[in-house]
């Protein structure tokens, strides 16, 4: 365990945030939002008692194990958890149980953190880097992708097995009525609080898992008679998404399928590097996290856009400690940097001097 800062004292006791650097660029922009939250604390007489420790490809270097017990540990005591991402090509021939990836699937699935909220908002100061034209997006989108965590394709049986043609590899999709339901009041009551629509996503017409997810998804709506609620397959979601996404607003689906339509989803914004991510369950640590991975091309350049983790922050200042008006701040001053027309450079457009990690950092910090 590695402490790294403690801000600000006050009677208040400290809430306690885990940090979870991680792979790649992930210290950069775990580095880069603690500034932040330092600077809101400071603003607003808060104390944030911040501890590092080691996951993904740094933990297995370590101690030979991407999720170490002290983590878990550490995550399961935390107020919340901040994330960078896991994950490098130095790992990529690991045996299963020793990748980055599992040790972040482990930790969301000892966590309990079965509800993933993306939000999916076109600054409208980025409409020019995202790849739509314009008039597809003048209107903008405001999309909340909420991806069920702990359950699917990803955490089914899988293995390998003589087949009558060789060797087979196998992965299993598996949702219980209770997963299925559990996710679906937290779409539900997301609804609620925006726009009252929510198209739940699946391929009912091929996987059974799917058509369950359906039936459980209709039975719930008749609670919630006020959100117009239909189904979407996944295929005609994700051309959807790119012909017209405003027609979104709640956007229910399951693990893989959420997985995959938020990274598309996203460059509709411009750029991965702009989407947060919260991960609830119902106990005690959320964490958070950008959705993007650990993008080793860039690591160490100070070119990685912070502002998703950023992002993720405020969502942890609102979901997991209350401080609704410090996460307004922070979503203010970022889109005051925007409009001051300052950019990394993933979402740079020609004529434009990109900024690094670090200046953009300040940027935010010096309009709260
Ligand atoms: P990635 O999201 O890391 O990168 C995809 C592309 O987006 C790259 O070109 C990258 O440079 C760019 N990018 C990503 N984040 C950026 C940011 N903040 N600013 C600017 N550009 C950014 O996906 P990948 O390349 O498929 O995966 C790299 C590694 O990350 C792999 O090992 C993968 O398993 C892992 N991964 C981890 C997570 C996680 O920790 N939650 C999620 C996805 C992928």
């Amino acid at each position: 365990m590695n402490q790294i800062s403690t801000t600000v004292s006050s009677e208040i006791p400290a809430k306690r945030i885990a940090l979870l650097k991680g792979d790649g660029i992930g210290p950069e922009i775990v580095s880069a939002a603690v500034r932040v939250l330092e600077r809101i604390a400071d603003r607003y007489g808060h104390s944030f008692w911040f501890q590092e420790y080691l996951i993904g490809g740094q933990a297995v270097e370590s101690c030979g194990s991407p999720l170490p017990e002290e983590t878990l540990a550490a995550c399961r005591e935390a107020d919340c958890v901040l994330l960078g991402a896991v994950g490098g090509p130095a790992y990529d021939s690991l045996p299963a149980p020793q990748r980055p990836e599992t040790g972040l699937l482990a930790l969301r699935s000892e966590l309990g953190l079965y509800a993933n909220l993306r939000p999916v908002r076109l600054f409208p100061q980025l409409a020019q880097t995202s790849p739509l034209r314009l008039e597809r997006i003048a209107s903008g989108f405001d999309i909340l992708i909420i991806r069920e965590l702990t359950g699917g394709i990803y955490f089914g049986k899988r293995g390998r097995r003589q087949g009558c043609f060789g060797e087979e590899a196998f992965d299993t999709e598996n949702y219980s009525r209770m997963e299925i339901e559990r996710i679906t009041h937290v779409a539900f009551q997301a609804a609620m609080k925006r726009n009252r629509r929510l198209i739940s996503v699946d391929k009912a017409n091929v996987l059974e898992s799917s058509r369950l997810w359906r039936e459980v998804v209709h039975d719930i709506s008749g609670g919630y008679p006020d959100v117009d609620s239909s189904d979407m397959l996944v295929d005609n979601a994700a051309m959807q998404l790119i012909r017209d996404p405003a027609q979104f607003d709640v956007l229910l689906t399951s693990n893989l399928f959420g997985d995959i339509l938020s990274d598309e989803a996203s460059q509709l914004t411009g750029s991965i590097g702009m989407l947060a991510s919260a991960s609830l369950g119902e106990g005690r640590s959320g964490l958070y996290e950008p959705i993007h991975g650990s993008a080793p091309d860039i690591a160490g350049k100070d070119i990685a856009n912070p502002i998703a983790t950023i992002l993720s922050a405020a969502m942890m200042l609102r979901h997991s400690l209350g401080l609704e008006q410090e996460a307004d701040a922070i979503e203010a001053a970022v889109e005051n940097v925007l409009d001051q027309g300052l950019r990394t450079a993933d979402i740079a457009i020609p004529g434009i001097t990109a900024i690094g990690t670090q200046a953009i950092t300040e940027a935010v910090v010096s309009a709260l």
